[in-house]
């Protein structure tokens, strides 16, 4: 047993009144949204065939577009220390990603990316403030010789990213959101490469050899969209910024996923050596650099910094699995343990009721590490 599931299990004895309760509400939401994960991303002039910008001019992107050169831009880099932990920012809830296999997509190759449109029906129901109906998604991607998400969780960059994009409800269309500054909500994740196939992104990779070419189309058979995201929906970062492509609207709510998908080593090479640009090289490196915070603050939906209680380690970004299986063992521990406690407790307060008192100020403080506690472990 690790150092954090001790901690746990000490912990939980006198919190699991406190525990118990939000900890089943979270699991009956958590149901609903199973199979739907649901992610966005600033849109590449959906509908359009192929605008002139090119990664290879990123310095001219301005003069084209001014709100390129603004102070709210997107990609940026991740700085956890920096993050501040907002214990608001609840789990994301997707409805509707679970599509039918008769259900048909457009996947496209638009010269900057590959994009593959979405019906309206799949919406962004909870962790936003307002409702977002899904667009499209798209993905950034580098070279076999490196990586090419558009994010960076302290200054790592990921293989790969998806981004996944929705548009405020409150608005007629994508097109009429895009200029307000609560228009549109993006979910992006990390790309990485893992052992085993992924299948859902295999729905799409299938695909690519169909749409090499620039503005080549084709049809994908609906599957569910919530598998191109992680399972785990309530960890994540949020910060407002923009599209990361010409026109560079500065209208996104951002939402990036701190846990990775895994894609085998030959589909993350499928995505990267298989479309085409519009100068008729392999379509590879479209990511753009990150830019300047400006004062921007980063919020997380989790405890990123040491614990109070010392001696907690940060939690690595964008972790991987492994540690799920250490964080359920701590969680099952600490309930027995606690169990356990409770009896011993009633029995006391039975046989010695003047003596029952807990003391209110660990009480207050405890609550606090046990949330951290959970992301650390
Ligand atoms: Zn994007």
């Amino acid at each position: 047993m690790n150092r954090a599931a001790l901690r746990v299990s000490l912990l939980l004895p006198l919190l699991l009144p406190l525990l118990l309760l939000p900890a089943l509400g979270r699991a009956g939401s958590n149901s609903e949204s199973d199979q739907e994960h649901g992610g966005e991303d600033p849109p590449h002039s959906p509908g359009k065939g192929h605008s002139h910008w090119s990664y290879e001019d990123l310095k001219h992107w301005s003069t084209d577009y001014s709100d390129c050169g603004g102070t709210k831009q997107s990609p940026i880099n991740v700085d956890t220390d920096q993050a501040i932990f907002s214990p608001d920012l609840r789990p994301i809830q997707l409805s509707g990603y679970s599509l039918p296999a008769n259900k048909q997509l457009k996947l496209k190759n638009n010269g900057h990316t590959v994009v593959l449109d979405l019906p309206e029906t799949l919406a962004l129901t909870g962790g936003y403030a307002q409702q977002y109906r899904a667009v499209q998604l798209h993905l950034h991607w580098g070279s076999p010789s490196g990586p090419g998400s558009e994010h960076t969780i302290n200054g790592r960059r990921f293989a790969a990213e998806i981004h996944v994009v929705h548009y405020n409800t409150k608005y007629d269309s994508f097109t009429e959101a895009m200029v307000h500054p609560d228009g549109l909500a993006v979910l992006g994740a990390f790309l990485e490469v893992g052992h085993g196939e992924n299948q859902y992104y295999n729905e799409i990779l299938k695909h690519l050899l169909e749409i090499q070419e620039v503005g080549q189309e084709t049809l994908v058979s609906g599957f569910n969209i919530a598998g191109l995201l992680p399972a785990n929906l309530k960890l994540y970062f949020h910060y407002n910024g923009s599209l990361t492509t010409p026109p560079c609207y500065q209208t996104v709510k951002w939402t990036i996923f701190n846990h990775t998908m895994l894609l085998s080593r030959d589909q993350m090479s499928v995505l990267v050596s298989t479309l085409r640009s519009p100068e008729d090289e392999l379509l590879q490196n479209n990511y753009r650099p990150v830019q300047n915070l400006h004062g921007r603050r980063v919020l997380a939906s989790f405890q990123t910094t040491p614990s109070l209680w010392g001696g907690g380690s940060s939690f690595p970004a964008a972790a991987t699995y492994a540690w799920l299986a250490g964080d359920v063992l701590a969680v099952l521990f600490g309930v027995l343990f606690a169990v356990t406690a409770l009896a011993f407790l009633l029995y006391i307060y039975k046989h010695r009721s003047q003596n029952t008192r807990l003391d209110s100020p660990t009480k207050s403080k405890v609550i606090y590490t046990a949330a951290s506690t959970e992301n650390t472990a």
